[in-house]
């Protein structure tokens, strides 16, 4: 099957009624048929709905179709993209353990590793995702996970991901690709070695700005680089807490698994039904949305790089970029995603710049159809220390557009006026 037609109709078999849109299972328990079946279905002898904080039906079809989308064989909802990355952490990394990340990713993504884990006795140790040889020295027999950002937000750089899965690869290392921005539609990162990918749904997924959300995706096959790997003995020794389950024995996705029963049960970030709808909703047209994102966004950044007030676009997709190859090589038909980013004087005129626009709202989300300007420095980034800053690649002059599915003249127009 074509991607559109995954995003249309993965995942969803038609109930007694032939209901065309996918139901809202709007319900916190399921009725089991009988004790017995309760407990099969709590001892994994057959698989079925318990709990919603565990599994519901609208969530298993938004899970089934991302994961189809992104070419995984298994995807898991979270309540938001900061749930997925931090269990995605914690299902491998505990105290006394590290993870190496990307310094250029979300702010949130930042503080979670630089400060929140830390809390929980996980070191953090940082790389230059536009050298990832950096990674080499920074592994140890206590590194459970590298994670990274497929286009960074809001720097927009571009991620190597063969170089970075290369260095992985040869110390039997998990990837986690955080593919946000690019979506499951511009990159497909299992393609080039990732393990598991990272989803904020919040995006350019649910599309209009209406659902927090969030995904982890886990690829095929990935029980071959778990079983009998050393750094990931959870996997590989009796699970206490699911009477003495061995993860790495089961013929089915392990990593997500793992998810699902320890740490929705213990922790609890799960998905609203009705959220899940949205995303639904939300998938039908991703793949035409990317295109029009993608192909506004370059008209924009090349606008912006004839502007005299402009100091530096950021913009992978324009030829200019020394990040161009990188985009030819990992994204669909070279399309670079809608967001972008430019560099002006100062930390004052970035934010009269984002005060002056008419159309662009002021806001910290992104992959909106309603096109949004951001001040990184000033709000996303605001917790972060000058040298976090730097290292986020986020000056004061920094500015930040989520380019949306306006007319594109018109926001040519608006940044024009704004611009003056
Ligand atoms: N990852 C990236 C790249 C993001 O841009 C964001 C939010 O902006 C997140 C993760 C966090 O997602 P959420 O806001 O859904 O928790």
């Amino acid at each position: 099957m074509h991607e559109q037609t995954i995003a249309i109709h993965a995942g969803y078999e038609k109930d007694a009624q032939g209901t065309m849109a996918v139901p809202i299972y709007q319900s916190t328990a399921y009725e089991f048929r009988d004790t017995e079946h309760a407990a099969n279905l709590f001892a994994l002898k057959e698989l079925g709905n318990i709990y919603t904080r565990l599994m519901n039906p609208t969530t298993d079809v938004f899970e089934k179709r991302f994961a189809a989308l992104e070419g995984g064989v298994a995807a898991i909802g979270t309540a938001s993209g900061m749930a997925a990355i931090f269990y995605a952490i914690v299902n491998v990394a505990e105290a006394g353990d590290n993870i190496i990340v990307a310094k250029q990713v979300y702010g949130g993504s930042t503080t979670l590793t630089g400060h929140t884990i830390k809390r929980f006795g996980i070191e953090t140790r940082y790389f230059d995702v536009n050298n990832p040889s950096q990674i080499e020295a920074l592994v140890d027999e206590k590194t459970k996970i590298i994670l990274f950002e497929s286009i960074t937000n809001p720097s927009i750089d571009v991620a190597d991901i063969e170089a970075i899965t290369a260095i992985a690869n040869k110390h039997n290392i998990l990837t986690c690709v955080d593919n946000t921005v690019a979506t499951s539609v511009l990159c497909k990162p299992f393609e080039y070695g990732v393990d598991l990918s990272v989803h904020s749904t919040s995006k350019y997924t649910t599309g209009q700005g209406l659902a927090l959300g969030g995904m982890i995706v886990e690829r095929h096959n990935l029980v071959e680089k778990i079983k009998g790997n050393t750094r990931y003995y959870h996997f590989n020794e009796p699970d206490e807490s699911y009477h003495g389950l061995v993860y790495s024995d089961l013929l089915l996705p392990l990593f997500t698994l793992r998810v699902r029963l320890a740490l929705l049960r213990d922790l609890g970030g799960a998905p609203s039904p009705f959220n899940s709808w949205l995303h639904i909703q939300g998938l039908e047209t991703l793949p035409l949305r990317m295109k029009q994102h993608s192909a506004s966004a370059l008209k924009i950044a090349e606008f912006l790089e004839s502007h005299p007030k402009v100091d530096k676009v950021n913009y992978p997709g324009l030829k200019s970029s020394p990040q161009y190859p990188l985009v030819q090589k990992y994204f669909k038909e070279g399309m670079a995603s809608g967001l972008l980013s430019f560099e002006v004087g100062s930390k004052e005129e970035a934010q009269r710049i984002a005060d002056a626009t008419e159309i662009f709202s002021v806001v910290v989300n992104i992959g909106d159809s309603k096109s949004i300007i951001t001040h990184p420095a000033s709000t996303t980034h605001q917790q972060l220390s000058a040298e976090e800053l730097r290292d986020a690649g986020v000056p004061g002059g920094l500015v930040r557009l989520s380019i949306g599915l306006e007319d594109t003249q018109d926001l040519i127009e608006d940044l024009k006026q704004a611009l003056q």
